[in-house]
């Protein structure tokens, strides 16, 4: 993936001499550093055509206040999987022109890496204690990419090795980069899914911005195999367009040989979804992208999709191919109806406690 370079790094009063800051002083030595303030450094003052494209290029040391943990919002009447939250980091160096971030924060768009990592730990680790008959499924991918400021921030490193010695909680870590390196030298203990959102190299180079090759994250998530971590895989979003299918199949089959399938924790599927004011800020942003064009219905949930037979026949093909590769690897949908679960698996969790429990029972 392209190499991270902000502009400037804008840290907040506070932010100052924890690691994180000293990490950043070593990564960028030639990157301006100033001293803001919280209302000053918040803002999205950046008067341009594209703010948030600028936004991505400013980075902003900051404390979080308030909790680190939250309970995956899901979406209206979609079968939800029981997944907390860790919101370490707000924004994304990556830009796909499907990014729903473009709307969620849209208010707000400054790309910001929280400071008080101390905090974060003392928090997780008093929610594991205090319910340690329940197994947790904890990400941090929610409102950035896991892994593509780790090169620069260290946080791997500084929260790894927390997780990796508690017994109730799977911890997933979510990119479309190829920044491993911070993963290698530190022991999971079985406690750490590394996933990848994966698409065709076609969907690749037309959409996803700055990430990483399909060929890179293949070759990331093998390194990471190598080094005890479970692997995910997640096929989301799943693009149609003619001949969509060819160079589908042909990704599950590289990655289903690239790596040992037997320990790969989950696979999920989910196809493009928008809403009306992501699409015009897409249509703004990214004029040339043929996203826009294919036909897609607004559902309860206020997000636009394909229409639902298209969605049934995409997913049972994709699961077909998966099958293939893998007759046993754990496949669920992502933000999708009961309705559709029934007509591409035959069931439908009957609640969100029964999927999370299955995705515990086949990655614990
Ligand atoms: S990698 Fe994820 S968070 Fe980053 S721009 Fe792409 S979709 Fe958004």
């Amino acid at each position: 993936m392209k190499d991270f370079q902000p502009q400037e790094i804008v840290v907040e009063s506070g932010s100052e001499g924890g690691v994180i800051y000293r990490n950043l002083k070593r990564a960028f030595p030639q990157v301006p550093f100033i001293a803001g303030e919280r209302l000053q450094a918040d803002a999205s003052s950046i008067a341009s055509l594209d703010g948030f494209g600028d936004a991505k290029r400013r980075l902003l040391l900051a404390r979080h206040r308030g909790e680190f943990l939250k309970k995956c919002p899901g979406s209206d009447g979609q079968v939800c999987c029981n997944y907390f939250v860790i919101n370490f980091a707000s924004n994304c160096p990556m830009d796909c022109s499907y990014c729903y971030l473009q709307e969620y924060l849209a208010e707000n768009p400054a790309l910001k890496v929280f400071s008080n990592v101390d905090d974060l730990i003392r928090e997780a680790d008093d929610l594991l204690t205090r319910h340690r008959k329940f197994f947790f499924r904890i990400g941090t991918g929610e409102i950035t990419d896991s892994l593509a400021l780790d090169p620069y921030i260290g946080f791997c490193a500084e929260v790894v090795p927390f997780f990796a010695e508690q017994s109730n909680v799977l911890l997933e870590l979510k990119t479309k980069s190829d920044c491993v390196d911070g993963l290698l030298t530190v022991d999971p203990k079985g406690r750490v899914v590394v996933s990848w959102s994966m698409n065709p190299q076609k969907v690749i180079d037309a959409d996803e911005h700055g990430t990483a090759s399909l060929e890179e994250r293949l070759a990331a998530a093998r390194r990471c195999q190598a080094a005890g971590y479970k692997l995910g895989f997640h096929f989301d979003p799943i693009v149609e367009y003619p001949c969509w299918d060819a160079d589908y199949r042909d990704m599950v089959g590289r990655i289903f040989a690239a790596v040992d399938y037997r320990r790969i924790a989950w696979v999920s599927m989910g196809v493009l979804r928008n809403t009306p004011a992501l699409k015009r800020t897409m249509r703004g942003r990214f004029p040339e992208t043929t996203l826009l064009s294919g036909e897609q219905i607004l559902c309860p949930d206020g997000k636009m999709r394909y229409f639902q037979p298209l969605r049934v026949a995409m997913y049972r093909k994709m699961l077909g191919w998966i099958r293939e590769a893998s007759p046993t690897v754990f496949v669920y949908l992502c933000m999708e109806s009961k309705e559709v679960w029934e007509q591409v698996f035959g069931f439908a969790p009957s609640c969100e406690k029964e999927l999370g429990a299955r995705m515990a029972a086949v990655a614990g």
